[in-house]
């Protein structure tokens, strides 16, 4: 089955030309991460490229070479900034795989033993929790 084409009206194509805001920790010419506003565990960041791509499967090569290295630093500060056990990294594609935002996007989730996870996209988190969240990670990657 065909998937719709990207559609740049998305929240996620919002925050990139800035007309929404966001919890910001890394950005650079081609790829950024902020905090997820309903988080799955404290630190849930997601890390996109700037680049218009519906998901994983219309993106260039390019791109996606550019973003997971961007994964893997933002990955590494938010395990060190919650003294994460392990960090879960999820990208879903498509409604039926659970996506709900068409920008690519991968989540970067810390995870401690025994402690289980808060449902996808389920309760907004304290404006003021993320700011603080976001300020621990861009600390650890300094
Ligand atoms: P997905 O189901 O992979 O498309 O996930 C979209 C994610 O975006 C969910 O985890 C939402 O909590 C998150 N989200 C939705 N709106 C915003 C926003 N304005 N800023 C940050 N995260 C958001």
């Amino acid at each position: 089955m065909t998937s719709p084409a990207y559609d740049s009206s998305n929240i996620f194509a919002k925050i990139l030309r800035g007309e929404i805001p966001s919890h910001k920790v890394y950005e650079d010419d081609h790829s950024v991460a902020f905090m997820d506003v309903m988080p799955q565990a404290p630190g849930h960041t997601l890390v996109l490229p700037k680049h218009p791509s519906r998901n994983l499967l219309d993106a260039s090569p390019e791109a996606l070479s550019q973003v997971i290295r961007v994964v893997q630093k933002v990955a590494n500060a938010v395990k060190d900034a919650f003294d994460a056990d392990g960090i879960y990294i999820a990208q879903f594609n498509e409604p039926s795989a659970g996506q709900t935002v068409f920008h690519l996007h991968f989540h970067i989730i810390p995870r401690h033993e025994g402690t289980a996870l808060k449902p996808h996209s389920g309760k907004m988190e304290d404006g003021g929790v993320l700011a603080e969240n976001a300020r621990k990670i861009i600390e650890a990657m300094s």
